[in-house]
């Protein structure tokens, strides 16, 4: 493996820095090196200092065995890139079978195949670790991180889901009441057997904690607000062409409650693939339960849930699969935003210029902060917090400000 960069060897000046090493992160650095961006234009800046670690944490506490996303959608330059990387080291068995779509990787293969790909582009070596704390302007950008300053020339957030995980009123501070994200163990290692669990959701996360920790404990109830719902992705696959987003998307104005309104239908938000809702079916210590809590109670030797439409139960633990706090309004974003004077929409919706993914001012100008991952929703779509959505918005910023025609002039 490549070493990644140490405090003293990050330059205090880059072309290009990168705030956040996940997918996101890792897909559009990879892209940059291939398009000729020198390695010492680039710095990543990520909180755990190593590429991908937020992901690889959270499939392993939820128990994900198997994307989501098919196998042509990773973090490498060619769509099959992963395919041939299995069939080169005869584990082709890792690609699961997928009723109407391509195999899909475990989570396994997709890992290691990021590996190879983080090896071979030598990826690990413009990250570094530290948190972006703030970004203000006097010329280049100031990038204000917990280890000192970096100025940049162009800021790309690609931060996620940034981190803060939902928790109702009543699950907050009650011990025995987790966020699935809140460990970082796989969910076997998390209960007890012979425990009885209700996991909160009804939406992938939370059949996928079901399904894992089904063997170990003696009874899981799913308790969501809706019927379960079946869906093969996150969205209708004609989202994953950037025409249709055109057509679809940016032909409502930008940051419009319009635009939002169609995002949001078009999202397969709280749905499972019909792979896990089969999984789901023929565990016979699972139940659904179709209701939401009202409050928790703590006891002496577990909790007394207090469901709104059915009578308490005695519970040993309650796991919430209930998602992230929205990122629109993240702390951090809020102070970017406020101090680099960008235009947000309807909900905080950043404004982005639909071609190149720069984030506006309130003046209109595309500012030299260009954005990728779920804060890129308006304009790239459904998609975009996902894995094809990194390839999207690579495309847009790469081919705007690296190898495209037209040299943008930054605001
Ligand atoms: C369990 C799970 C399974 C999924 N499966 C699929 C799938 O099969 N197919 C699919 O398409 N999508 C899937 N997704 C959705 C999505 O692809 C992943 O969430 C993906 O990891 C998103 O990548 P990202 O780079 O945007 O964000 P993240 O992986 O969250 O990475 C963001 C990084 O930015 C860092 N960061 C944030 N703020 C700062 C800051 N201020 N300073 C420094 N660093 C910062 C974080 O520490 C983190 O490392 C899945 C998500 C989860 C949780």
């Amino acid at each position: 493996m490549t070493k990644k960069m140490t405090a003293r060897q990050v330059r205090d000046t880059v072309e290009w820095l990168v705030v956040g090493g996940g997918i996101h992160g890792a897909y559009i650095t990879r892209e940059l090196l291939e398009a000729g961006v020198p390695q010492e234009d680039i710095v990543v800046v990520d909180s755990h200092g190593e590429l991908l670690t937020s992901f690889r944490q959270k499939a392993r506490a939820c128990g994900m065995e198997t994307l989501r996303s098919n196998y042509v959608q990773h973090i490498g330059p060619n769509p099959f890139g992963l395919q041939r990387f299995a069939e080169a080291r005869n584990r082709e068995e890792e690609l699961a079978s997928t009723r109407n779509s391509q195999p899909r990787p475990t989570v396994a293969l997709f890992l290691d195949y990021a590996d190879h790909v983080i090896e071979r582009f030598e990826l690990d070596r413009v990250v570094c670790e530290r948190t972006v704390t703030g970004i203000e302007r006097d010329g280049s950008l100031v990038v204000d991180t917990t280890a000192g300053t970096i100025r940049a020339e162009r800021v790309v957030l690609a931060i996620g889901h940034g981190g803060r995980y939902r928790r109702p009123p009543w699950g907050r501070n009650v011990p025995r009441v987790e966020h699935v994200w809140d460990n970082t163990a796989h969910p076997t290692g998390t209960v007890n057997e012979g425990e009885t669990v209700w996991v909160i959701g009804g939406g992938i996360t939370a059949g996928q904690v079901a399904t894992t920790i089904a063997d170990c404990v003696e009874r899981v109830t799913i308790c969501t607000r809706h019927p379960l719902r079946k869906a093969l992705r996150e969205a209708d696959p004609r989202w994953l062409n950037w025409n249709y987003i055109e057509d679809q998307l940016h032909s409502l104005p930008a940051g419009s409650s319009a635009r939002l309104d169609r995002l949001k239908r078009a999202r397969n938000d709280g749905t499972m693939p019909p792979y896990l809702l089969r999984e789901l079916e023929s565990l016979s210590n699972i139940t659904v339960r179709q209701d939401s809590i009202d409050t928790v109670i703590r006891e002496r030797d577990g909790l007394l849930v207090a469901p709104r439409q059915s009578r308490c139960e005695n519970v040993d633990r309650v796991v919430l699969a209930t998602g992230f706090e929205p990122i629109f309004e993240h702390p951090f974003v809020r102070s970017v935003v406020n101090s680099l004077s960008l235009a947000c929409g309807h909900r905080n919706v950043p404004v982005l210029d639909d071609e190149t993914l720069a984030w506006r001012t309130e003046t209109g100008e595309c500012s030299p902060v260009l954005v990728t991952g779920a804060l890129a929703a308006g304009t790239v779509g459904p998609f975009a917090g996902n894995i094809p959505g990194a390839r999207r918005a690579s495309e847009r910023i790469v081919g705007e400000y690296v190898t495209g025609n037209r040299l943008k002039r930054l605001a």
